[in-house]
């Protein structure tokens, strides 16, 4: 965790000076824009926006581009700056979890559409070698420990001691350790095929940094059937992202989709899954994610909102670490999807929990959350009950 924060604080910093400079462009453009819409001019301006998101992406130290800085560089596009927009994300996400936790907006209804069981979701949690040990074995401890049968681990190396935990739910997808785009995608192409393979009901993904509550999200997807397209987690950006589709013969196309942030985890029907097939299995995947020269997350954001016209479903109860994680609701906590925890100007961002463990010992507070909704776990302190 200290490694990536005290990298993301760089990339940051970086980001925020890139963000500076392109707002000057992007407020020249947005000055020429309000001229030249009148004419029909607003491909050239997404274009540029593009090209604003794609120079953070070069800047990035091992060559790549997360989806973070995309948000980053994306709210730079909206003439805010890296830092200020990050604060406006914190307010929105204060307003958001004021918001009553109705389970989805546009939710059909709290009746079940189907049974549906744990054994149908097929989970995958993407790690690297690296952090098997400092992140992973955090999450094999507690969450993943009453998940086992539904989880999937997708690395880049080889590890005995993990296999003995989980057996044939190690992948080892053979892609690069690097933190770069394509390395990225390549996990979630792997990812892909082996839930396809799997014939389970719903896809869903999260990061090695995030706790998921397997029995508040079965609850949720219960209520749609999983041969419809669903799509549903939280977009880190509070407007569409806006890239550009290359369509060979150097025609450029621009395009905006809403997409969910992978670091607070989503999930995809079947239904939906099996409609991606053209733009997402075998290699399709990194192709696609080349054509539009963005993340993972947002090569599945576009295959399904850009490309098959099936929009985004928001769920306040994902959550990732770049939202202000202070404000999820002490009292709602079990009722959470999925967490989160990192690190931001040197200060950490978690939830705000009393929880069993102090802080010291239990840093990312999954510990505590754990017991919070397992307090049958042996290593959890015995609980008084007022
Ligand atoms: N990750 C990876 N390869 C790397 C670095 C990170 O697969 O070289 C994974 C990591 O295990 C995590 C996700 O990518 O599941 C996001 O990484 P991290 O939390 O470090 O960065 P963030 O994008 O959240 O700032
Ligand atoms: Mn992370």
């Amino acid at each position: 965790m200290l490694k990536s924060s005290s990298r993301k604080t760089v990339l940051c910093a970086v980001g925020a000076a890139v963000t500076c400079a392109a707002l000057l462009v992007v407020v020249a453009q947005q000055q020429q824009r309000s001229s030249s819409s009148a004419h029909g001019d607003a491909h050239g301006d997404a274009e540029v926006g593009m090209r604003t998101l794609q120079s953070v992406a070069e800047l990035e130290v091992d060559g790549g581009v997360q989806s973070d800085q995309a948000a980053a560089a994306q709210d730079g596009g909206g003439g805010k700056k890296g830092f200020s927009a990050y604060f406006s994300k914190l307010t929105r996400s204060r307003r958001d979890a004021e918001k009553p936790t109705a389970a989805v907006a546009g939710a059909p209804s709290s009746a079940p559409a189907e049974e549906l069981r744990p054994e149908d979701l097929f989970i995958a949690v993407k790690t690297t070698k690296k952090f098997h040990q400092p992140r992973l074995d955090l999450l094999l401890e507690t969450w993943i420990s009453r998940n086992v049968q539904q989880t999937y681990i997708f690395t880049d190396g080889e590890d005995e001691e993990l296999k003995k935990k989980m057996g044939n739910h190690v992948i080892n997808t053979n892609c690069s350790a690097a933190h770069s785009r394509q390395a990225l995608s390549c996990k979630m192409a792997v990812e892909y095929d082996k839930f396809i393979e799997s014939g389970k009901k719903w896809f869903c993904h999260v990061d090695d940094d995030n706790y998921m509550n397997v029995k508040t999200l079965v609850k949720l997807l219960s209520l749609y059937p999983h041969t419809q397209d669903l799509y549903i987690g939280k977009p880190s950006l509070d407007r569409p992202i806006e890239a550009t589709e290359r369509l060979g013969d150097n025609k450029m196309r621009p395009v905006n989709f809403w997409f969910a942030t992978g670091g607070a985890g989503f999930c995809v029907s079947r239904g939906l899954a099996l409609k991606m097939s053209p733009w997402a299995s075998g290699g399709h995947f990194m192709n696609t994610a080349e054509k539009i020269r963005l993340p993972d997350d947002c090569t599945i954001g576009y295959i399904i909102e850009s490309v098959l016209g099936v929009p985004l479903t928001r769920s306040n109860l994902f959550h990732s670490h770049l939202e202000n994680l202070q404000q999820v609701s002490q009292s709602e906590v079990h009722k959470q999807i999925t967490l989160s925890y990192g690190m931001f100007e040197n200060k950490r961002n978690i939830i705000n929990m009393k929880g069993v463990f102090p802080v010291q010992e239990d840093p990312s507070r999954f510990k505590s959350v754990h017991c919070l909704l397992y307090p049958d776990t042996p290593w959890c302190p015995p609980q008084v009950t007022y």
